[in-house]
């Protein structure tokens, strides 16, 4: 029995999808224990490609039992248009390969609405968030005034929150907003169709992971947006509103810290971000162009381009310290493959001091200038490497170097969109 939690090292978007798709297999259970269908998974298999929000990744492994935790936040009709899709695509003929927790609390279409009118109100000074009510559900569980999955199953008691709350988020849109207030009747007649639909998913998740865990099962936690965005060690306030570092697994998912042997870092071999905030590494001339075409830095969720740049050890180092990676992967080594030389973060220049660890607050990260390494690139072509050593002496060095600057073993290495182009130098789910 092995819990291997697979988190972001940076802003989100590393690939973590690819990665968890890939792990998938070895996994009995794959749990999504934070934030909600603002993730953007690609996965693609046999060439074909799902693009998944907020269904875990272990979902087209027919063997694969998918938890959506307590911690995550459900848009019921986002959620249950993936699992329509899935159906179709013939990924899910039996409801009990997903399970809903009870506890995750739902977003609703004022949380959808407020969240795009105060990105709307806050021009300049966006956050940039997906829009899809993300924020606004987490503030309302956070006050005490949510609704969760299992209400939907409780029409009387239902129906009367429904009215308390509507109330009040009417008078926020549309006296503060003027934005469409939202019906709270229509809402409630559709929360019991979205509760008969929903009802042979829900479960108490909890008891699905002690029994997993009982019965020496592998757990596969797979973590959405990344270090950089979490709450209280992103990039604040330009992040997202959830723990998303993967001691975000105990509280989300119900399990104890004990129960967890293994933290994988997922980075890309280069830097990306979307929407605002500070970004040391970003290249926003030419060479920022030509990571981003390479690369296809477009969104999966929202299909907004993302801002590119080089890798930056002292986010890396920051990502192992708040997480405690045991292990790294380092997804997208092909998208450097033809570039003469390339560059690493090392360190940061902040008021013309010296620093090596990533500063504490926002005004000190937008100040740092950061001090690069330059390793040299390589021409060939990696994308059929199969193994480690299929991989030319400079990919190698700089995989190496980064192992050596994050002080994390790279055991995984992906050189492509597909399962198979995956390279693994240990077997992740070794016990530790
Ligand atoms: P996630 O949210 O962390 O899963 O990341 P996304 O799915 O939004 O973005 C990753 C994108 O990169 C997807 O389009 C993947 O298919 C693609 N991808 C993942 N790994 C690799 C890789 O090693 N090489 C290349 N070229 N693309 C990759």
């Amino acid at each position: 029995m092995t819990s291997l939690v697979a988190v972001g090292a940076q802003w989100g978007d590393e690939g973590k999808g690819k990665l968890v798709d890939w792990l998938a297999p070895r996994a009995q259970l794959v749990v999504r224990f934070q934030g909600g269908n603002n993730a953007g998974h690609t996965l693609v298999v046999d060439g074909e490609q799902t693009i998944l929000h907020v269904v875990p990744a272990g979902v087209l492994n027919p063997a694969t039992v998918n938890v959506i935790g307590p911690g995550v936040v459900v848009d019921p009709a986002g959620l249950l248009g993936e699992l329509e899709a899935l159906k179709q695509k013939g990924a899910l003929r039996d409801p009990s390969r997903v399970r809903v927790s009870g506890r995750a609390h739902l977003i609703l279409p004022w949380h959808t609405a407020l969240d795009k009118a105060r990105e709307e109100a806050a021009r300049g000074r966006a956050i940039g968030t997906t829009g899809r009510g993300i924020g606004p559900a987490y503030e309302d569980k956070v006050a005490r005034r949510g609704i969760r999955v299992a209400d939907l199953l409780r029409p009387e008691a239902l129906e009367e929150a429904l009215g308390r709350i509507a109330e009040q988020k009417n008078f926020e849109l549309e006296g503060y907003y003027h934005w469409a207030p939202v019906d709270s009747g229509q809402l409630y007649r559709q929360c019991l169709a979205w509760g008969r639909e929903l009802e042979p998913y829900v479960d108490h998740t909890e008891r699905t992971l002690e029994a997993a865990l009982r019965d020496g099962k592998h757990l596969l936690f797979e973590g959405a947006q990344g270090t950089f965005l979490d709450i209280d060690h992103g990039t604040y306030p330009y992040v997202t509103s959830s723990n998303c570092v993967a001691g975000a697994v105990c509280a989300g998912a119900g399990i104890g810290p004990t129960r967890i042997d293994r933290v994988l870092g997922i980075t890309k071999a280069y830097t990306t971000r979307v929407g605002g905030g500070p970004f040391p590494t970003e290249e926003t001339g030419e060479l920022g162009t030509k990571l981003r075409e390479r690369g296809a830095e477009f969104g999966a969720t929202t299909g907004r381009i993302r801002r590119c740049g080089w890798l930056d050890a002292v986010m890396l180092r920051e990502a192992a310290t708040v997480n405690g990676f045991t292990q790294l992967a380092i997804n997208k080594l092909d998208v450097l493959s033809g570039m003469p030389e390339l560059r690493i973060a090392t360190a940061y220049r902040i008021n013309g001091k010296l620093t090596e660890d990533f500063p504490m607050t926002l005004p000190e990260i937008e100040q740092a200038e950061p001090v690069y390494e330059t390793l040299p690139g390589w021409d060939e072509d990696v994308t059929g490497a199969r193994c480690y050593e299929d991989l030319p002496g400079d990919a190698r060095r700089y995989v190496e170097r980064v192992e050596a600057l994050a002080g994390v073993p790279v055991e995984i290495v992906s050189i492509g969109p597909g399962r198979d182009a995956t390279i693994s130098r240990a077997e992740p789910f070794r016990a530790r």
